[in-house]
């Protein structure tokens, strides 16, 4: 029985896979999805193989997984690790989420998933389809649409299309104002952004 990296899956506000928000804010995309996690213990959802462990200026300690079904994560951001490189069990106690890195101003673990032949999806399609079904946790958000590209709005679990993009515009930046995790997780500049470029150790996949 498969589980989550962390007892609880919340997605940070704006925070997910293609998020509008931060691609209208830095003009670029993010390929990751942030999750809600303080000074939390991970644990492996299935059995795998820690890859790698290493830092990264931007994501600060890294680690990369293969889980047996052949998805590899790579998480950021990590206080500690617990386990050496090699294989795990589901259940294991993998590592301790923080704040390490300098593209973050709060503890949060960023997550991103990669498919059996490499593709880079969005982790939330993958932890719906082996946990429990249920809806994104996007509520009152703005999502993009990875199938159309097209913008969404979740309300009571279902998303609306939005049609018109000066409306998302208007409606992103007043979400930006009133977003209630905005006191543990800060948005990072853009100018902070483009100080990292993209290398192997700073991989946020754009
Ligand atoms: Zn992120």
């Amino acid at each position: 029985m498969a589980r989550f990296f962390l007892d609880k899956r919340q997605v940070v506000k704006n925070g997910g896979f293609m998020d509008p928000v931060y691609y209208s804010y830095w003009h670029r995309q993010h390929y990751g999805t942030d999750y809600v996690a303080r000074f939390v213990d991970g644990y492996a959802p299935k059995d795998g193989t820690i890859t790698r462990k290493y830092w990264g200026d931007a994501g600060g300690n890294w680690i990369e997984l293969r889980l047996i079904d052949g998805y590899s994560f790579r998480i950021c951001h990590l206080s500690k690790y617990h386990r050496s490189l090699g294989t795990f069990r589901e259940g294991d106690r993998l590592f301790t989420t923080g704040n390490t890195g300098k593209l973050t101003a709060g503890p949060h673990m960023h997550t991103q998933c990669n498919d059996p032949s490499g593709k880079i999806i969005d982790c939330e399609k993958y932890f719906n389809q082996i946990l429990t079904q249920r809806p994104m946790e996007y509520e009152n958000n703005v999502i993009r649409l990875i199938d159309d590209g097209s913008y969404a709005y979740v309300k009571g679990g279902k998303k609306q299309l939005i049609k018109d993009p000066g409306a998302l515009a208007v409606f992103t930046f007043l979400q930006r104002i009133d977003n209630p995790i905005k006191e543990f997780i800060k948005n990072v500049d853009r100018a902070t952004w483009e100080k990292y470029p993209i290398t192997e150790n700073n991989f946020f996949p754009q």
